[in-house]
């Protein structure tokens, strides 16, 4: 481990204010502008960092002076580890956030201590803060609604689905700062993003009013999405939806959601099928009923009848003799394709005794003739 004091390049006898000079020169040596390309730029700042912090801090400063008079940075020690709420561990987001904004010109190195991790901190997530670094979130589920024909249904169908949803502003890249400027560390809160209000014995800790808990605030709003980083935009999926689907039948495309948070993973889209009625196919599961018009004769004598299927062809159907309006008979896997296991449902073919509404006088003489030679239906019925 390097010493402190040779890092920061100043005497163990150096005052405060020495060591707050020598640290704003260094940390403007690791510039990336002077150090294009130079792969140990992040590691001299992070040492830098990590050498201010402790002697900065009275402290901690005298705890580093206690270790290494003890001679714990000699061969085979242990190192030192400052005391409480030091060694957090450096963040190489801190860096990168800072090189982006142009290593260090644009901050005030005024008031330095925490302020530093708090400035480059809230900085590092944008609106996010510190506060809400931690845990990462995973994205909303969105739903999606798509409407097929009742012939795609059976034969399955790829479609565009347009989807709506919220998305890091293209402008400003979800800073929701305008072109040219940076979100500016809250004054009141200075980067935390929450307040300490004090009542009595209890010292509470309230969401910051200014930024609202951000950290931020933005001074000049990004005209895009008017500061909040987030522009909604449409975005079309081709979605294969598979043959046999039903009306409301649910297909799940993973991580075509919203996007997660702090690295969360995406949230999941929902797209919900809607059929499309035919007018001559009603959907009973996998069975397809169909209503069979037939006339009062072939359905009392029996007879062989043409029918249309669900895939545009024709079949024979066997209307057996004494067949009462509404029978059902059953082809075998001539109904609707089955989403999962392969096979076809039933065609349910309904006999439907059509009635005649106008009849001419032949046709009319011809029914009471009929009527009068038959057994009476009421007769069998109620006695
Ligand atoms: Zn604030
Ligand atoms: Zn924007």
């Amino acid at each position: 481990m390097a010493d402190f004091y040779q890092t920061l390049g100043v005497p163990k006898t150096a005052s405060q204010d020495e060591i707050k000079k020598a640290f704003r020169k260094k940390a403007r040596e690791c510039h990336p502008d002077r150090n294009a390309g130079d792969p140990t730029c992040e590691e001299r700042f992070k040492e830098v960092n990590q050498a201010y912090e402790t002697l900065s801090d009275p402290e901690k400063r005298k705890q580093y002076d206690e270790y290494s008079r003890l001679g714990a940075f000699g061969p085979g020690a242990g190192g030192f580890r400052p005391g409480a709420g030091g060694g957090q561990g450096f963040d190489p987001r801190i860096f990168q956030q800072w090189q982006q904004q142009g290593g260090g010109a644009t901050f005030e190195f005024g008031d330095m201590g925490d302020i530093l991790s708090n400035l480059f901190g809230a900085a590092a997530t944008g609106r996010g803060g510190r506060r809400r670094r931690a845990a990462a979130e995973r994205g909303a589920d969105l739903q999606a609604d798509v409407t097929v024909s009742f012939k795609d249904s059976l034969d399955g169908v790829t479609v565009r689905v347009p989807v709506d949803k919220p998305d890091t502003c293209a402008t400003c890249h979800g800073t929701g700062a305008a072109p040219g400027t940076t979100p500016k560390i809250c004054p009141d809160c200075e980067g935390r993003g929450v307040v300490a209000q004090n009542q009595g014995p209890f010292a509470l800790s309230q969401p910051c009013p200014r930024c609202h808990g951000a950290g931020t605030i933005v001074e000049k709003p990004c005209p895009t999405c008017h500061g909040s980083g987030v522009q909604r935009r449409t975005r079309r999926y081709s979605v294969k939806v598979p043959a046999g689907v039903k009306d409301g039948t649910r297909i799940r495309i993973k991580g075509k959601g919203e996007a997660g948070q702090r690295g969360g993973p995406a949230g999941d889209l929902y797209v919900v099928v809607h059929v499309e009625p035919d007018e001559l196919f009603e959907r009973r599961g996998d069975d397809l009923v169909l209503d069979v018009p037939v006339t009062l004769s072939e359905a009392a004598l029996g007879a062989r009848v043409r029918i249309p299927t669900p895939g545009g062809g024709k079949v024979s159907l066997k209307v057996p003799a004494g067949s009462r309006d509404g029978r059902t008979l059953r082809l075998r896997g001539k109904g609707a394709p089955k989403l999962r296991g392969g096979g076809h449902g039933d065609l349910l073919a309904r006999v439907r005794i059509a009635v005649p509404e106008k009849l001419d006088k032949e046709q009319k003489e011809l029914l009471e003739r009929l009527g009068a030679a038959l057994p009476d239906p009421r007769a069998a019925a109620f006695g």
